[in-house]
């Protein structure tokens, strides 16, 4: 008799080349048995006609900050919850909490809709090294101050180092170098938003290459389509891969939309931008406040970016074609890179994993279901030494049900915040924490320390 039995799901586990109809048992928080054999439970859920997956881990999401009170809230991880996401790896592109074991202590206090598991950020530690300048390189002592904080976050669980180098344009090859040494020798994660875009990120997509052939260090690539989705697609995953085949291990994520989003404030939107995107400042938009909408001129641009630096912007510039590429790339998985101001802001915080499921498998059927939910699970969450990702005995019990048919986005660019559907139950840890599209428990979600 187990606590828990989903009965006749498909249950779709690439972590264990598992896809076909069964039943899963589970015993308390973990996963107990999957199987084709009957089995009873004290609570049983029917399943036929549904899929039964490992819950989804989305390796690049934003929710790091705290707010003025010292508090957590979930305005991300309650939207990834919606979408079957049930673990985030946070502090991406640079951008970690200042304090990290406080954040553990805010994230853990009464419990957050999914599980964290956080990479350090690189500008954190540039700031409290007093680098305050992102386009100067940092004295030595700087260096060795950072470096003395990144083992202390790695020894105290971080999963690892994120670079933003596009938004550090003073960050040098000796400064990529030492930090990455550090997370090697913690046979962490070093994660890079790369240091430009389209055309220049043939080099710079090298540049994080040689940080990883120099230190060994395990590369994660962030959201590639925004980096090379204007026709360096093909160019790019081929250096990767060329990259891989030296035993290099290199994780590429991407969001499955073909416009990007940013800060009208960040570097990206140093030089002649304009040039790269097509010339045309209306397909940049603002997404909230009073000049909510496309950009009218180059003077508004400027107007905005020195009056509200951090309004979010979306960019309507990436090729279609391009995104399909990086997605059905087999070194690619999926990572929502969500961040809304105000509620506003780009779909793909609430809408990513919904949307991925509904485009690719279902309607454009450019992925079998097996490929889409190894993306969304088992690729990404085995870098990381979770114990999730995959339904194997043993392994927390966070499991995530859905109706294909009915999996919907409802997330666009006009409203950017709508909760997804189509999921019937998540369970995280073995408790129930949706069901039937409605969120019955918040606060299941833990903060994960890598145990080195
Ligand atoms: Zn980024």
């Amino acid at each position: 008799m187990y606590d828990i039995v989903l009965k006749n799901g498909l249950v779709v586990d690439p972590g264990n080349k598992i896809c076909s109809r069964l039943n899963v048992g589970v015993n308390g928080s973990r996963i107990a048995c999957v199987t084709d054999k009957g089995i009873e439970g004290k609570k049983v859920y029917d399943c036929n006609g549904l899929v039964v997956a490992p819950g989804f881990v989305d390796v690049h999401a934003h929710e790091d900050l705290l707010d003025e009170d010292g508090c957590l809230q979930p305005v991300i991880t309650r939207r990834l919850l919606r979408m079957g996401v049930t673990t985030f790896i946070g502090g991406q592109c640079g951008l970690g909490p200042r304090d990290e074991g406080e954040y553990c202590r805010q994230y853990n206090r009464q419990g957050q809709p999914v599980n964290c598991a956080l990479l350090t950020g690189h500008e954190e530690l540039r700031e409290l090294a007093g680098a305050g300048d992102k386009y100067a390189p940092v004295s030595d002592e700087q260096l060795q101050a950072m470096g003395g904080e990144l083992k202390k976050r790695l020894a105290a669980g971080s999963f690892g180092l994120s670079f933003g180098i596009r938004y550090i344009p003073g960050i040098d090859l000796r400064e990529m170098l030492a930090l990455g040494r550090i997370v090697r020798s913690f046979d962490g994660i070093l994660a890079a938003h790369v240091r430009e875009d389209c055309e220049a990120s043939i080099a710079a997509m090298e540049e994080f290459v040689e940080v990883g052939r120099q230190t060994g260090a395990r590369l994660q690539v962030s959201h590639i389509g925004s980096m090379s989705g204007y026709g360096q697609m093909e160019r790019v995953l081929t250096l990767l891969d060329g990259a891989a085949a030296e035993d290099l291990d290199i994780l590429i994520d991407c969001y499955p939309y073909d416009a990007f989003s940013t800060s009208i404030g960040a570097t990206t939107y140093d030089g002649d931008f304009l040039a790269r995107y097509g010339d045309d400042i209306r397909k940049i938009e603002i997404t909230d406040g009073e000049f909510k909408g496309p950009i009218p001129s180059m003077e508004v641009f400027q107007k905005i970016r020195k009056e509200h630096p951090e309004y979010l912007t979306v960019g309507h510039v990436m090729l279609p074609e391009e995104v399909d590429m990086a997605l059905l790339h087999p070194r690619v998985v999926l990572g929502s890179d969500g961040i809304l101001l105000n509620g506003a802001g780009h779909p793909r915080a609430a809408g990513a994993f919904a949307r991925f499921l509904r485009l690719y498998v279902r309607e454009k059927k450019a992925l079998s279901l097996y490929e889409a939910i190894a993306k969304m699970t088992w690729t990404g969450a085995s870098r990381f030494g979770l114990s999730k990702g995959c339904l194997s005995p043993g392994w927390d019990a966070d499991i995530v049900v859905f109706d294909l048919a009915k999996v919907e986005d409802k997330a666009t660019f006009a409203e950017p915040g709508l909760l997804a559907q189509g999921f019937r139950y998540i369970w995280i840890g073995g408790e129930l924490a949706v069901e039937n599209d409605e969120i019955v428990n918040p606060c299941l979600g833990r903060f994960i320390k890598k145990v080195y």
